[in-house]
């Protein structure tokens, strides 16, 4: 017999689940996660529990807590491992923030959705008592550089494309789950979170001279996929904990900081430059990748920088951008019931060369870690929190990441260029087949 009670109304959740949890005393039976699940991401009804030995499949996006009216599932927590780490006078711990999370955390301080609160946030971590604080945007300018270079390789050898985007934790198990055959098309590209860590133990910390054996390294994100991610066993992750925009909140109630008192203050140096900022939203990547693309095929910049057609947030855009004598053609999706039936024009025969995908809906904006609104508000608050990002991105002097002094000092010193041994051994990574999740012999092997 299942130990998942009632999965004929709600989604099932292991309780080894490393993103979300569920207090059984609360649930109200409403199968509004089942609901998300299903026809968002299109995992549950997509395997049976009594072909899984009773696992129920989770790519870990977290969407089902942002549907659950009543608070009874929510995400694993980490902040206070955190919280006792900053305590230790023994670490030095350091921050990395994602580009979503400035334009989130102002809600729970009563700022209009979408205040752009990028001085206070980086005020209030060094408060709390972070040693260094720097900005994730840099990782995703180390993204778009070795990404740009893989799709201009794989455009030029005709092969394995599309290239589909890899910095979405749960659409990369999601492929490695159901469609195992499209793992080659994936992007071998860490996501930005991954990348900053790696740079952080292995570039920052030698650079500054501090003992790998005192650092903790945090990320903070909008993000419940990137807590199972960096438990990954295949990726030899160098992240110690995620937290979310809402455990960041938790911490500074916690802590007692005053969030409206708190003055500006800025990144620190050296993984604090960055052009990434459009990372956060669906399209994002896509445009900061083509726009370097274009320069690594031209030797010139783009003259006209915004890729229009790639922003908004219908679940599916599509676009031919003219890259040099190519027309690429490219796809934006968000959701994962989106991306199967993109993929299932691609299995169809229509031919793209680029695919960006994301697993919430508008991109890391409205992931499952940042503040929670009543789900009528949800449409206004993805506006809003994406129309700060495109605002922040076009007051942004530094636009592409090529011309990032930080970027181009990283290569010379450290990772020689893009696609170099340096960079793959640090910066890329492999996949793993998991379709025999969805099968029968599931015992004794990896889950995350
Ligand atoms: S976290 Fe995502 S995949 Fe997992 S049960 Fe919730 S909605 Fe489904
Ligand atoms: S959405 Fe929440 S309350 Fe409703 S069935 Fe799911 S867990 Fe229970
Ligand atoms: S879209 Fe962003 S927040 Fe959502 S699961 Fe993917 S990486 Fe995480």
């Amino acid at each position: 017999m299942s130990k998942h009670s009632n999965s004929d109304v709600r989604v099932p959740v292991n309780e080894d689940s490393l993103s979300i949890k569920r207090d059984e005393r609360k649930c109200l039976l409403c199968g509004s996660c089942r609901s998300t699940c299903k026809f968002g991401q299109a995992v549950y009804g997509y395997y049976d529990l009594e072909k899984t030995d009773d696992y129920a499949i989770c790519i870990d996006c977290g969407q089902c807590i942002q549907s659950c009216p009543n608070g009874t599932l929510s995400l694993k927590q980490d902040y206070l491992e955190v919280l006792e780490a900053l305590e230790d006078k023994d670490k030095i711990v350091i921050a990395q923030t994602s580009p979503a999370v400035r334009v989130a955390i102002g809600e729970e301080f009563g700022y209009d959705y979408g205040t752009f609160l990028e001085g206070k946030m980086v005020s209030a971590l060094k408060k709390l008592g972070f040693d260094y604080v720097l900005d994730t945007n840099f990782g995703a300018d180390l993204t778009i550089m070795e990404e740009a270079n893989e799709l201009v390789n794989r455009l030029k050898n005709k092969t394995n494309l599309p290239m589909f985007t890899s910095c979405c934790p749960a659409w990369v198990k999601f492929v490695e789950i159901f469609y195992p055959d499209k793992i080659p098309l994936l992007s071998t590209c860490k996501s930005p979170v991954l990348m900053q860590g790696s740079m952080i133990k292995n570039y920052f910390c030698k650079q500054k001279n501090i003992p790998l054996k005192k650092v903790v390294s945090v990320s903070i994100t909008p993000c419940t996929a990137k807590k199972a991610e960096i438990k990954r066993d295949d990726l030899g992750c160098d992240i110690d904990y995620v937290i979310t925009t809402k455990e960041l909140v938790k911490l500074l109630r916690k802590k007692e900081i005053d969030f409206n008192l708190l003055e500006d203050e800025q990144y620190d140096s050296m993984f604090g430059s960055s052009s990434g900022l459009i990372f956060g939203v669906t399209g994002g990547v896509m445009e900061a990748a083509i726009r370097t693309a274009y320069y690594m095929m031209t030797k010139e910049n783009m003259e006209n920088l915004v890729v229009k057609s790639v922003r908004g947030t219908d679940g599916i855009k599509e676009a031919t951008i003219k890259l040099n004598d190519l027309k690429l053609k490219v796809a934006v999706v968000s959701g994962t019931a989106n991306a199967r039936e993109l993929l299932k024009k691609i299995d169809e025969g229509k031919h793209y060369d680029f695919v960006e995908v994301m697993a919430c809906p508008g991109g890391c904006i409205s992931g499952a870690g940042q503040p929670k609104h009543d789900l009528m508000e949800m449409d206004k608050v993805r506006q809003d929190r994406i129309k700060s990002m495109y605002n922040q991105d076009s007051k942004s002097t530094l636009r592409f990441c090529h011309e990032n002094k930080e970027i181009k000092k990283i290569y010379k010193d450290f990772l020689v260029k893009p696609g170099s041994d340096i960079s793959k051994k640090y910066l890329h990574r492999t996949y793993q087949d998991k379709s025999y999740l969805l099968g029968e012999d599931i015992k004794n092997m990896s889950k995350n």
